[in-house]
């Protein structure tokens, strides 16, 4: 497989699989809270065919920001989406 050093691969937080940044959706974890990504905290990546897929994304989210908040992870993981899909 021919390397492309321009653009640096990423691992999607819940299947493993790698991609190009492009191709992921980045977010972080502030205080336990979802967010997209604005430069602060850790950050994580989802490719796009793992974010359909909600519950398995919430599941990886709980492990990732260490609590079980469940509801709170969905719902912010749509609206991420949703601006994602915009830009
Ligand atoms: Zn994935």
């Amino acid at each position: 497989m021919a390397k492309n050093f321009h653009q640096p691969q990423r691992m999607c937080l819940s299947c493993r699989g790698r991609a190009s940044q492009s191709e992921l959706v980045r977010m972080s974890c502030v205080d336990g809270k979802l967010r997209s990504f604005h430069g602060v905290g850790r950050s994580f990546y989802f490719c796009r065919n793992c974010v359909e897929d909600e519950k398995r994304v919430v599941k990886a989210l709980m492990r990732q920001c260490r609590n079980n908040r469940k509801e709170e992870h969905l719902n912010k993981l749509k609206e991420i989406i949703t601006d994602d899909r915009k830009s």
